[in-house]
């Protein structure tokens, strides 16, 4: 097309109103849940960039797909519909659904890990983390180091450390190594791509040592997409071309359809491997159900069947992906510091850069959290201190790496002005920020504490 205007590459069928609380009741709101985010009603939100799991919208192709769901216990229509989709992208001939990704990671770690275990990624997501260390395994994260600094500028920032990788192996010894594991998109590291060069580089440490690589594959379509878009060579080839390679690349993998699956629940993990794959049938039919439902209803494995093949339309991904950068460079270009480049589900303020007069034991991140709730009812995650610093008794809290605020696109649901909104609210606070407070936690759980501690200002 000659014009340089990226349209929603669709238009809206069916709305859902927004609701406006005004600036009383966003305080009320605050006072109430104790200034944690997570603890306020959807309808005291504006716009919610909590996360873009499971809260994108869904095509009419997708609702349609749904009023055709088999509820057949065993030997549904909708699942050879569901198995068929997914073997097409990935080429691996064992599908087995879940209810969503961590069930998947669950299920495939009880199978292969053991204990004393060693599991190499570029950055294991926190459910991924947390159910290797389940299985009383360590979750080793290698990712490069550029992924690591939110200013430099990388094409492919989610890349594993090759060197690390092999010298891993070396300390670890093969036999506590279950298999090595890459996000695409990495996640955890800001929603930044994996190059098919970095894939292909791990591959053949693999292949040296006889160990299986596993994808942890929820954004495959945007990962496919940024090897398009940056890596020599892919610029022809479509992005189901780019998935089915990468897929190639791998033993298997685990998804959550609630990403890249454009639905609203569901998962699946998936291999060529069928003694490993009748282990994790076993497992299936223990916690999840029958091997062709796995914990989803018919209408849902109809919904990631068509999802899983709009979301590698070129068109939906040159959208999407220019729409989360859309917001980052205008932030940007107003002087609010982000990570860059930015990644593909979401854009992540540093709150470090823009609150220097914070400290990381008043939690910079969930001070501007709060603020672009307080201001224009803009719901969006502290990655810091809180979530992932260490409480010391008597003393602050030893720091998190980075203290990010992330704003998490959810997929086909806000439009342009909805987004100009957000970038509108995000240049407000940050142009007042030296009267920004910081805060003290009052109330904290053991474990996992930013879903419920609550908070006061200093
Ligand atoms: C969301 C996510 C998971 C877990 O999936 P759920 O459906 O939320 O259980 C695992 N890995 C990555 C990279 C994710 O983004």
């Amino acid at each position: 097309m000659p014009y340089r205007t990226i349209i929603e590459p669709f238009r809206i069928h069916s709305v859902e109103a927004i609701d406006f609380p005004d600036l009383p009741q966003r305080q009320a709101a605050l006072d109430r849940a104790g200034y944690n985010l997570f603890g306020l009603h959807a309808d005291e939100v504006i716009i919610d960039l909590l996360t873009d799991s499971g809260t994108g919208a869904m095509s009419s192709e997708q609702w349609a797909g749904m009023m055709r769901g088999d509820e057949s216990y065993a030997g549904s229509r909708s699942f050879y519909r569901f198995e068929a989709a997914i073997q097409k992208i990935t080429g691996y001939s064992e599908i087995i659904p879940t209810h969503q990704g961590r069930a998947a990671e669950r299920i495939l770690f009880a199978a292969i890990v053991s204990a004393g275990d060693v599991v190499p990624n570029n950055t294991h997501f926190d459910t991924t983390r947390a159910n290797v260390e389940y299985q009383d395994a360590e979750a080793r994260d290698l990712v490069i180091a550029e992924g690591r600094d939110p200013s430099v500028l990388h094409p492919f920032k989610g890349n594993m450390d090759i060197d690390a990788l092999e010298a891993t192996i070396a300390e670890v010894g093969v036999d506590r190594i279950p298999f090595v594991m890459v996000t695409v998109t990495n996640n955890s590291g800001g929603g930044q791509p994996v190059s098919m060069e970095n894939l292909r580089a791990v591959r053949a440490v693999c292949d040296r040592h006889d160990l299986p690589l596993i994808l942890d594959a929820c954004r495959f379509a945007e990962n496919a997409w940024f090897i398009n878009q940056r890596e020599p060579g892919y610029e022809d080839v479509s992005p189901l071309e780019i998935a089915q390679e990468m897929f190639s690349l791998a033993h298997g993998c685990t998804m959550s359809a609630k990403k890249d699956g454009l639905a609203n629940i569901g998962g699946f993990v998936a291999m060529n491997n069928p003694e490993v794959a009748q282990q994790c049938r076993n497992l299936l039919i223990l916690t999840e159900g029958f091997p062709t439902y796995g914990g989803l209803a018919g209408y849902d494995l109809e919904a990631i069947a068509q999802g899983l093949e709009e979301v590698l339309h070129p068109e939906y991904l040159r959208y999407r992906i220019r729409s989360t950068a859309y917001l980052a460079d205008k932030v940007h270009a107003a002087g609010v510091p982000v990570m860059r480049p930015p990644g593909g589900h979401a854009v992540y303020l540093d709150a470090k850069g823009l609150l220097p007069h914070i400290p990381a034991h008043a939690y910079p991140a969930q001070a501007l959290a709060v603020e672009l709730y307080r201001n224009g009812g803009v719901r969006g995650v502290e990655i810091g201190t809180v979530m992932f610093g260490k409480p010391v008794a008597d003393g602050p809290d030893e720091p998190a790496p980075m203290e990010l605020v992330r704003l998490a696109i959810p997929r086909r649901t806000y439009t342009q002005s909805h987004i100009d909104y957000v970038a509108e609210v995000v240049i407000d606070v940050a142009a007042e920020a030296e009267s920004i407070g910081g805060y003290r936690i009052v109330e904290q759980p053991p474990w996992l504490r930013h879903f419920t501690a609550r908070f006061e200002p200093i």
